[in-house]
Order: C-alpha cells, then structure tokens, then sequence
C-alpha cells in the first residue's frame, strides 16, 4: 500500500534537512558554482560527514543507519534543493553502495562499507561510462583479465563523478567480450590502486561543484576477491542498481524544481508593474500554478518508485518515469522561473541560472529523458 502520510520520524529528517539545505548548503552553493573545476570542496565533505550522510545508505552492522528509500528521497529532494552539486556527489556515492548491498559478499561489504563513515567525510564512484557512449551498457571497450589471483583492468571512463576522491570505486569491465553482456563483471578498484589515474577534472555549465573527470586504467590490478558476485553478473548489476539512482536523481531534480518556483513564486508576487503584481496576470500566475502541479505530481512519482523499492517489489518502469518526468519537470520549471524573473534571472549572481543549468545536466546522468522513454516503452 502506498501512504501519503510521511511518519513523525520522516518529518523531523525532512525539516532538519531543509533547514541545513536552506542555511548551510543554498548561500554557498552560489560560490562553489564560480570556483574552477577542481576536487570536492572541503566543506562538502565535512557535511556528509558530520550530518552522516553515508550512513543513510548502510546497514547498522557494518556501522551505519540504513534508511528506507523514501526516507532517502525526502533527504535527496532537500540537497537537490539546496545544492545539486552536492546531491550528485551523494547520489554517486549511493549508487556505487547499492552496487555492494546488491551484489557484494559480506567480507567486501565489511572491508570497505566503513570506509565511508571516515569522520572527514568520504564519497564512491560507480564507473560505468566510456567514450563511445553511456546509453549503451552491453559491451565495453574496458577489459579485466584474470591474472592468477589478480584481475588486471585496462581502459578508460567517464565522466565520472567524484573521480579522484572515492574510498570506494566499483568499475565495470569486460573479462570476455565474445560473452557480450553475459562476460561484463564489476569490481571494486580501492583507492591509489597501482596503474588507476584519472584526467584533468571536467569544467561543466552545472553541477560545477560535482567533480567529473574521466578514470584511466593501465595494468591496474585488482585482487580476484574483488570481484562483484559471480563472474558474468555485471550487466545485471547496472541493470539493478540504476533502477534505483534513477529515482534518487529524480528527487533531486524535484528539489530544484521546488527551489526555482519558490523564488519565482516570491518574486512575482513582490514585482509590481503598472500597478499590479505580476503574478495577478494570468499569464504568470497559471504558468505558476502548472509548475506547481507538476512538481507535485514527480514528488509523488518518486515516492511511488521509492516505496515499491522498499516492498521489495518491481520498480524499473516507476523508477524510470520517476526520473524521466522529475528532470523534464526541473528543466521545464527552471527555464520558465528564469523568464519570470527577467534581467534577475540571467546576470550574476543568479540562482535561477545555476538551477537551469544543473537541471539541464540531470536529464542526462543516470540514462537519459530518452533512454527513460526506452524502458518505459519496453515495458507497455
Ligand atoms: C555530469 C555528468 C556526470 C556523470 N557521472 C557519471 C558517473 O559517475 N558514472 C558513470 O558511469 N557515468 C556518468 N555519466 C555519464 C552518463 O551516464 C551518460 O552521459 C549518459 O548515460 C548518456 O550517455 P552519453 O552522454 O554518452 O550519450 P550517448 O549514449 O552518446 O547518447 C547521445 C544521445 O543519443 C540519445 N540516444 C541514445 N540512444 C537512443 C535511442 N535508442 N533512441 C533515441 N535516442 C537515443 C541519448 O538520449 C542522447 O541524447 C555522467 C554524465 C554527466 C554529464
């Protein structure tokens, strides 16, 4: 059954994570957006770690406060809100855990779960892309041979986001391309791995403060043991674990959304002209009152796929709708605020301009609005 309802327990997480989205995350979400390109800001990190960010996505045994989904996508709406820069990096990080919980034996699960709760504050990769294409996941150019008890990695990825700073990072690779789909396995690369480097950090429109950058493996060996389930359980691995990002990249877009018709909203109703509030023009006020529906309408989305992950249910088309919808209704929300709020909206500084820019960019991480359609398509 699904409740509209949310527990007390969920209520107190959603207004504490509104407050530090709306004090501590949105003023300086404007000045991470103008730094270079470079590693995740010091004061990210601290966040995660000392609001426990990861311990959301682990279990109590191996150390942390493992939350339900829809208790995750109340978090991961509030950081979409207050930084989607930061909500990236969480949402990689949640999705390279996922990949452990799924398919990692209790040994991996043990050895490097804890390394996220380091008190300085740690983040994950999941490294599926390569050049030739993300919207592609049956073949990769990337091998893994299995060298006595080392698997040795050779290739490139990207963009991945927080290459360069993970504890843990979970790379896909072929170890039998005459296999296809059936020979791709996933491993956990640990940190300074002998012959993993990763490029030059990418300089993106949005999500500025999400480093990206692309992961280069020459020789690099891994430990057999380090291998995800079984052998040839790869493919289906990004199958399940991208069903779940997917939504929790859609509650952060419902975030930006919710943040770019809070401003609209509150400027329209102050900016008078010819004597009367813009938002008493219906022109105005209905395009509002669309934006509102609909961001309504991807919470609950959301929420849907959420809650059937935590039945233990099927949730790959809800997932993908949730996604697809909440980033068209982000993108769509974002370029309609920044018309409301004329000249405001594109000289600096501008949050509506940072929310345009990193909603634009979520169309596209975790499958694209297209790929979104495929699956959906797929399953009617
Ligand atoms: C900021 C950022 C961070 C990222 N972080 C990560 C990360 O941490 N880890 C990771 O593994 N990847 C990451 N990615 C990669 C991301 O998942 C891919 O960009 C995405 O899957 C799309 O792949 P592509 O960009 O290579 O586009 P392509 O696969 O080259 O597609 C190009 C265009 O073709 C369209 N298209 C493709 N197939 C079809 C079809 N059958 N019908 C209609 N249209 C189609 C796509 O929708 C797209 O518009 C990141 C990307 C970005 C931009």
């Amino acid at each position: 059954m699904i409740s509209f309802e949310l527990t007390s327990e969920q209520k107190d997480l959603q207004l504490k994570f509104r407050l530090l989205a709306r004090e501590r995350l949105r003023p300086d979400s404007l000045l991470l957006d103008k730094n270079p390109p470079g590693p995740i800001d010091k004061n990210l990190l601290l966040f995660i770690a000392e609001e426990k960010l990861n311990s959301f996505l682990i279990p109590e045994e191996y150390g942390g406060h493992l939350l339900d989904r829809v208790t995750l996508s109340l978090v991961m709406e509030e950081l979409g809100y207050g930084c989607a820069g930061l909500a990236s990096i969480y949402g990689a990080t949640a999705h390279a855990v996922s990949v452990l919980m799924i398919g990692g034996a209790p040994e991996q699960k043990g050895a490097f779960l804890p390394l996220l709760l380091d008190p300085a504050g740690e983040v994950a990769s999941y490294v599926i892309t390569e050049e030739k294409g993300g919207s592609d996941t049956t073949s990769f150019d990337t091998t893994a041979r299995l060298e006595g008890d080392h698997y040795v990695l050779n290739g490139s990825k990207g963009p991945i986001i927080n290459a360069g700073n993970a504890a843990l990072t979970i790379v896909w690779a072929s170890s039998d391309k005459a296999k296809g789909r059936a020979g791709i396995d996933a491993f956990i690369v640990p940190r300074d791995t002998p012959g993993m480097s990763f490029g030059p950090f990418d300089d993106k429109p949005g999500l500025r403060c999400a480093p990206t950058a692309r992961l280069f493996f020459n020789d690099a060996a891994v430990p057999a043991s380090n291998l995800i389930g079984l052998p040839g359980s790869g493919y289906l691995l990004i199958m399940q674990t991208l069903d779940i990002g997917r939504a929790m990249v859609g509650a952060a877009c419902v975030g930006i959304a919710r943040a770019a018709l809070e401003e609209a909203t509150d400027f329209a109703k102050d900016r008078v002209i010819k004597n009367r509030p813009i938002f008493d023009n219906q022109g105005i006020g209905f395009m509002l009152a669309e934006l509102a529906t609909e961001l309504d309408a991807a919470r609950l989305l959301v929420w849907r796929a959420c809650r059937l992950m935590d039945l233990n249910e099927d949730y790959t088309t809800q997932s993908s709708m949730a996604n697809l919808f909440a980033s068209e209704v982000a993108a769509r929300t974002t370029n309609e605020c920044i018309q409301i709020l004329g000249q405001r909206g594109v000289i600096h500084p501008s949050f509506m301009s940072k929310y345009q820019r990193d909603a634009q960019i979520l169309r596209v991480v975790e499958g694209t609005s297209q790929i979104q359609k495929m699956i959906i398509a797929s399953q009617l």
